[in-house]
């Protein structure tokens, strides 16, 4: 018996193909699995989770950073189910006690989609994650980004001097990839030919096909330093790297942006201050540090309120008390998305940035000279007028893109509490 959940993302008559594809056997699990698909490049998820659940196996949608219930199966169809997702994916069917990785290609409404295909065993049966990958969404120029326009015109400016190292920082799905390649493309619409542009990434997330991208392939030992190194004898303007975690890595990355690169990274981090401590954590000498880091922006993506059932909101108490520690939030007109067929009901339709962007100085520079700590360069920052994710994120309440809640949730307890204020 299929159970539809309350909260659902499928439509009525798509419940109905599922109940009919259902009954139909053997034949209908494979286009039941090519249903689902479609409907997640059709919805704009993001990825889809097909996960055992209470003896049944439950498949969700993830859509802008939230899990939304899409359809419960019965235990009987499960094995079914993820083993045409395993052929689709060229994986091996019967091998259900491995962790399998793979890919399918498929044209959805004219567009050719990469679906990554994870496949984990678990004690009630094998879950399957599918990440969907639909060229259109990495179109994003810097514009559609939602940046604050001094942010904006801050941030190109970093990269059009073809020197030096831009990090970009967040946790995993923050926007740091999209913020990434939309840099890149604006580097090769205004350098154009004059500028070589190359990516190393794991894996390569969109083929853009306006430059080189190179993916990882640690099996032949080309991991992200090896690679890194072959590629600066080929001498390239810009190097993006799509992350520094290792120690190798980074000391490349930084003597390479001191001799004439560009290199553009991201580093797993909270806060843009916190990345020039975690550089000399990771045995950066501070005079390197200091002389190539231009610059660290963090990135954090919020939902936006729905525009087709907006409505005026008094916020929960909680959070106004909350954030009003922070800010007055007084003259603040609230509002909220009350839900609607649009928006699925949650009240929130697409993601937009929230940012938080420190440009190095002199200033900055002597305080990474002389190791001072994360509160030092913050203060320094803060002083300089850097304004922090927290200061970005409430203007987006103010100016109605988004809710107390949201934020909230998104920024969590990253923003902090001293002396009863959040901070940053
Ligand atoms: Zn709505």
């Amino acid at each position: 018996m299929t159970d539809i959940a309350k909260e659902r993302v499928l439509p009525s008559e798509i419940e109905n193909e599922i109940q009919r594809l259902l009954r139909a056997g053997d034949h209908g699990i494979g286009q039941l699995v090519d249903v689902l698909l479609r409907q997640s490049v059709w919805n704009k998820v993001s990825d889809a989770h097909f996960e055992p659940f209470y003896g049944g196996l439950r498949v969700r949608f993830r859509l802008d950073g939230i899990f939304q219930d899409v359809v419960r199966f019965p235990n009987r169809v499960h094995e079914q189910i993820i083993a045409r997702i395993k052929v689709l994916a060229n994986l091996i069917p019967h091998k259900r006690d491995i962790a399998q990785e793979g890919r399918i290609s498929q044209s959805v409404g004219g567009q050719d989609i990469d679906f990554r295909v994870s496949v984990v065993p678990t004690v009630g049966g094998e879950r399957a994650v599918i990440r969907i990958f639909d060229p259109m969404r990495a179109l994003f120029s810097i514009d559609d980004l939602g940046f604050p326009a001094d942010v904006k015109s801050r941030f190109t400016q970093l990269l059009m001097d073809l020197d030096g190292i831009v990090i970009l920082t967040g946790p995993s799905s923050s926007g740091k990839t999209t913020t990434m390649y939309a840099g890149l493309q604006h580097i090769y619409q205004e350098k154009g030919d004059h500028a070589s542009i190359v990516t190393i990434e794991d894996p390569v997330e969109y083929e853009l096909g306006m430059f080189s991208q190179i993916e990882v392939n640690r099996r032949v030992g080309m991991d992200f330093s090896a690679t890194l190194s072959a590629l600066l004898r080929q001498d390239p303007e810009v190097i993006m790297v799509g992350e520094i975690r290792d120690f190798e890595t980074c000391q490349i990355a930084l003597r390479a942006s001191l001799t004439g690169h560009l290199i553009l990274t991201t580093i797993h981090s909270g806060h843009a201050c916190e990345v020039i401590t975690r550089l000399l954590d990771m045995g950066m000498e501070p005079f390197v540090v200091s002389s190539s880091v231009k610059g660290v922006m963090a990135v954090r993506l919020i939902r936006k309120i729905c525009v087709e059932c907006r409505a005026p909101h008094q916020p929960d108490p909680r959070h106004l008390e909350y954030f009003s520690a922070y800010r007055d939030l007084s003259g603040v007109a609230f509002s909220r998305g009350k839900g609607c067929t649009a928006c699925h009901q949650s009240g929130y339709l697409g993601r937009t940035s929230i940012c938080e962007l420190l440009v190095m100085n002199e200033e900055l520079r002597s305080l990474v000279l002389k190791r001072s700590t994360t509160s030092a360069v913050v203060e320094k920052a803060r002083a300089l007028g850097m304004k922090n994710l927290l200061d970005c994120a409430l203007d987006r309440v103010a100016d109605g893109t988004t809710t107390l809640e949201e934020i909230r949730r998104v920024l969590g307890t990253s923003t902090g509490k001293a002396n009863g204020r959040p901070v940053s």
